[in-house]
Parts: C-alpha cells; structure tokens; sequence
C-alpha cells in the first residue's frame, strides 16, 4: 500500500511520520506523474488560496477531481478540507470540488483562530481525541452522502463521503494515529473492492 500525501504545502512531514508509525509506505505528490500508482492521497494544511493556485499551475485540479470521482481515498486537513469542499462560502478559489459540503474559512473569529480540545468523535471509540485548530474552517452544511462525524457548536468539524474524509483539525499535529488509521480501512477497502 502507498498514500501520496501532496507536498506543495503545510504539514507534510508530520503525515508522513504517522504513517510510517502505521507502517505504511508514502510518496510525496507534486506533479501529475506522482499520481500514477497510490492508493490513498492526503491533503494537508497550509493556505488554500495558495494551494489551489499551484494545483492550477501543475496542472493537478482535473486529475485530482477525476482521481476523487473514480474512489481514490483522500483525506484533508483543514485546508484539505476546503479543497475537497464544491462550496467554499464567499470565494471563488480553485479546488476540487468533490464533497457536498459548504465551507466558511478562517471560522473561528480572531480569539480562538488557533485552538485544542479534546473531542468525542463516536467512530474512533469512547476515548475523546486532541484536535488542534489552526485559522480553521468549518462545514456549514453538508448534503447528499456526506456524513458528519463530529460536530461542536453548531460546527461540523469532520465528515466523510464514501471515499472521502476530511478534518477541520489537524491530526497530524498529535501522536493519536486513530483518525489516519480510520483513513486506512477506506484505502484496504477501495483496494481490495
Ligand atoms: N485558513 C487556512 C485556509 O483558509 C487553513 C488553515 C490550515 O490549513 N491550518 O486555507
């Protein structure tokens, strides 16, 4: 098994570290060609107006979308989320538009732009996980098969969409594997289906 984790942005390093924890082999995407033979890709954090620039650039919005739309597991991270999101609140931003969610940026407000709390999340079991949050969004509303999995505040905060998983958080950041572990079991099930 491999997992492209796109490397034009953000926290990287950090994806591949738990992964390799899970012993799972990784690749760092760049350019269309780095596509070709993964079965999961990960989408970090980082600025979304700019990551969507440079996917524009590299040409990576159509093979993305069309790799999305053919079931390849990706999974997003705060930006990464916003990427995969078809409406993004105010912005007409380059992204992928895959998951039928409605996304409002930067949604915290100045005073709680970077935050953690630990959270109760039913599908990784009765302990609560750390999120970190970090200028976040969130899903304002999300329709069809998307399906939230934690919502606070009137916020949805992780979803997924058959093969699509995404986080407002940053899982990443913390040494709970669970959530990447939960992105496995979709990735064994796209690849052995
Ligand atoms: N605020 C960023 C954006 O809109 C997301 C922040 C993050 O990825 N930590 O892209």
């Amino acid at each position: 098994m491999k997992i492209g984790i796109l490397a034009l942005q953000g926290a990287v390093r950090e994806h591949a570290a738990i992964l390799k924890q899970l012993d799972v082999e990784t690749v760092n995407v760049l350019y269309p060609g780095d596509l070709n033979d993964i079965d999961g890709l990960i989408l970090p954090g980082g600025e979304s107006t700019t990551v969507g620039k440079l996917l524009s650039r590299y040409e990576m919005l159509s093979p993305l979308t069309a790799l999305g739309q053919s079931g390849l597991p990706m999974f997003g991270t705060c930006t990464g989320l916003i990427l995969l999101s078809k409406h993004i609140i105010g912005s007409s931003q380059h992204h992928l538009n895959l998951m039928d969610t409605y996304v409002e940026r930067n949604a915290f407000g100045r005073q709680l732009a970077s935050f953690e709390a630990d959270m109760n999340i039913p599908v990784l079991g009765h302990a609560p996980f750390h999120a970190i949050f970090i200028r976040a969004p969130y899903i304002v509303k999300i329709e069809n098969e998307g399906c939230p999995l934690l919502e606070w505040d009137n916020k949805i905060l992780m979803a997924e969409q058959g093969n699509l998983l995404a986080a407002a958080f940053h899982p990443e950041l913390t040494n709970d594997t669970r959530i990447h572990e939960y992105f496995l079991q979709k990735v064994k099930k796209y690849r052995y289906s």
